[in-house]
This record gives C-alpha cells, sequence and structure tokens, in this order.
C-alpha cells in the first residue's frame, strides 16, 4: 500500500511476515500487495503512492507537511524529464528527514515507496534524470508513439481511436502519426491488433 514500500523480483520468495519485510525497507501494513511487472515505472510509482499520504497529510507537524510537498514537487520534475542527480539526492534527504522528525505513523512511513524504490531501483531514476528515458515506458513526457510501417496493415483502427485526428493513412495502407497532434493517450497502441503501433522514447522521434 502507500505506506509500504517496493521490493525488487529477486526477493520474490521472502515470506510475507513482520521481521521478514522489515528487513527489506517495507512493512506489512494493512496487508495488501500489489504485483508490478516491468511495464510500471518505478519512479512513477513512488509518485502515486507519495501523492495518497500527501493527500492525506494533517497538516499539523512541518515535516510532513512541507516534506511530503517537497518531495512531490521533485518527484514531479523526474518524471517530467526535468530532474537532476541533486534533486536524486535532496530526495533522499528529505525522505530520511521525514521518516525521522514526523509526529505520526503517516508521516513516517510516508517516505517509504521513495526510500525503497531509490534502494532497489535507483537505476530508473538515473535513466530518467541522466538520459531522458523512462525504461518501463509510462512517463508521458519521456515517450512518444510511433507505427512500424512494416507491422501496419491499414487497418485503419488507431486512426478512429485516436481522439485528435493525429494519425493519417488511406485503407489497407500505412498509417503515421502527427507526433505534433499526439497527446500520448495510448488508444491507438490499446487497439492495434497487430502490434503495430510501438512506444519509444521521445528523443527517437523526430517532430
Ligand atoms: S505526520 Fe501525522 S501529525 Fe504530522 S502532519 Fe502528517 S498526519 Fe499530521
Ligand atoms: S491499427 Fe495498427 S495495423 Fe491498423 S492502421 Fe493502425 S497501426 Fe496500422
Ligand atoms: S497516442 Fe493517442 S493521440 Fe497519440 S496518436 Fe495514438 S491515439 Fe492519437
Amino acid at each position: 500500500g502507500p505506506s509500504g514500500g517496493c521490493i525488487p523480483e529477486e526477493y520474490l520468495d521472502t515470506p510475507i511476515d513482520y521481521d521478514s519485510l522489515t528487513s527489506l525497507g517495507t512493512i506489512m501494513g494493512s496487508g495488501g500487495m500489489i504485483v508490478m511487472d516491468e511495464d510500471t515505472c518505478m519512479v512513477d510509482v513512488a509518485r502515486f503512492f507519495l501523492q495518497f499520504t500527501a493527500d492525506e497529510s494533517c497538516g499539523k507537524c512541518t515535516p510532513c507537511r512541507e516534506g511530503t510537498y517537497e518531495m512531490l514537487q521533485i518527484l514531479d520534475k523526474i518524471v517530467n524529464g526535468e530532474g537532476t542527480m541533486e534533486d536524486i539526492d535532496m530526495l533522499e534527504k528529505i525522505s530520511r528527514v521525514v521518516s525521522k522528525t514526523a509526529l505520526c505513523g503517516l508521516g513516517q512511513t510516508a517516505p517509504n515507496p521513495v526510500l525503497s524504490t531509490l534502494r532497489y531501483f535507483r537505476d530508473e531514476y538515473e535513466a530518467h534524470v541522466k538520459e531522458k528515458r523512462c525504461p518501463a515506458k509510462s512517463c508521458k513526457a519521456l515517450i512518444a508513439y510511433r507505427i512500424d510501417p512494416a507491422k501496419c496493415t491499414g487497418c485503419t483502427a488507431c486512426a478512429r481511436a485516436c481522439p485528435t485526428g493525429a494519425i493519417t493513412g488511406e485503407i489497407k495502407k500505412v498509417h503515421t502519426i502527427d507526433q505534433e497532434k499526439c497527446i500520448k493517450c495510448g488508444s491507438c497502441y490499446e487497439v492495434c491488433r497487430f502490434d503495430a503501433v510501438e512506444k519509444v522514447d521521445a528523443f527517437v522521434v523526430v517532430k
């Protein structure tokens, strides 16, 4: 859950008990568990969980009230491809301060998703910062959609699903995406039955 932590595949066989989970930097919490695959961005997951606890913060103490806000600002920067390595360091520092100084359990556990993803998935943070790339191809600012001409059959399904008219092409002919019009909603990716629509790093698509 939002106050838990994220652990990698190598610990899949860990017994689900209080001590085992605590030793890995996560907690039992309410007992909920979410299993994620390689299509989930761990930076975005940390942001999602932190947004929840920030919304729940009662505001009584400064570390939780201000700390979660500042952490969210940094995570927003990183998923938008605007983060720096100093941001990652600052994120880690604030997380430790909040977990040690917040008044109640909500604030003390709020940084868990951030600290655990920094511990186990730091390479994903660094890919966003150093390479402006989301390894899971999930963060909108860092991806683009394009059509593989070798696979496109010209079935028109994507063009009909596109809400912005970004896709053009005649029936039974290769279709193309106008990157200027694309809002990265992913509808074309979902409807194409021929795996012709692909998600790529934004920097490889020339507008
Ligand atoms: S740590 Fe607890 S007391 Fe402090 S602001 Fe957060 S919810 Fe309120
Ligand atoms: S849905 Fe797929 S195969 Fe059909 S036109 Fe679009 S890209 Fe081509
Ligand atoms: S991602 Fe959405 S907006 Fe972009 S081309 Fe596909 S359907 Fe259209």
